[in-house]
């Protein structure tokens, strides 16, 4: 399948710092794809890049067939790539409800609207009319990614959904993105969590200090022990 989204050669850099080297990868519509690495491996730097939040010093972002190269993070949102950030930045005194409708600012149409979202998610219909601040960080997250489909991305960027967690959560945050997949959505995620990546991802990629090093389809990286062991804490 044709990819939806090509990550060509990205250098990217925090003043002198060189974090990102000729960094590439494809996402193929419908596929959910996992950038695997440690902490500090460039995972966030790479979602960062991909939005236009950090400009590369070189190479390409091409989204739908169009280089995103030099548009505004806010223009990327309404082009259709949907950015769920690592640091959960739901606005604390707006209410779920408020927060959700703030999704609909990129003004794309599809399938996403309020019922729909309650029905993935039902805990955010209950909590409707609370403040977000209120939640815990389980349904934080929970709120993120719904006020992210809320804006009908074509592809959905979870960066390290699962961290801080509880295992139930964890459990939860797998069971939608498998029915975020069955939807036929095109997911790019990044995670240190293997179990959790194995069970939802089709394909992974392994970042190492900013290289990619790794590239497969799920089950041939399942059986691969020493690749986990060399790249990934475990
Ligand atoms: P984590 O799981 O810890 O979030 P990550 O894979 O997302 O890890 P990045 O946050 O992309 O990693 O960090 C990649 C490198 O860039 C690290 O060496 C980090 O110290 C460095 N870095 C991250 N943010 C900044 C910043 N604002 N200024 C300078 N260096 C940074």
């Amino acid at each position: 399948m044709s990819a939806v989204l090509t990550v060509e050669k990205i250098n990217s850099y925090y003043g002198k710092s060189h974090i990102l080297f000729d960094v590439s990868f494809d996402v193929r519509k419908g596929e959910t794809l996992c950038l695997m690495g440690r902490n500090g491996a460039g995972k966030t730097t790479t979602f960062k890049t991909l939005v236009m939040v950090m400009h590369p010093k070189s190479g390409r972002v091409i989204f739908n067939g169009r280089d995103m190269g030099g548009l505004k993070p806010y223009r990327i949102a309404r082009l259709g790539l949907g950015l769920v950030p690592e640091d959960r930045k739901i606005f604390g005194p707006l209410t779920v409800k408020e927060n959700l409708i703030l999704g609909t600012t990129t003004g794309k149409k599809g399938i996403w609207n309020l019922d729909l979202v309650y029905e993935y998610f039902p805990v955010l219909r209950e909590f409707q009319n609370r403040a977000g601040g209120t939640l815990s960080g389980g349904e934080q997250q929970m709120l993120t990614i719904a006020r992210t489909l809320m804006g009908n991305p074509d592809v959905l960027l979870l960066d390290e959904p699962s961290e801080g967690l509880s295992p139930v959560m964890v459990n939860t945050l797998k069971d939608l993105v498998l029915k975020l997949k069955e939807a036929g959505t095109t997911i790019l995620l990044s995670e240190q969590n293997i179990k959790f990546a194995m069970a939802v991802s089709d394909c992974v990629v392994i970042i190492d200090k900013g290289h990619i090093r790794y590239e497969s389809d799920i089950e041939t990286f399942k059986g691969d022990d020493v690749i986990k062991r060399q790249y990934l804490a475990v």
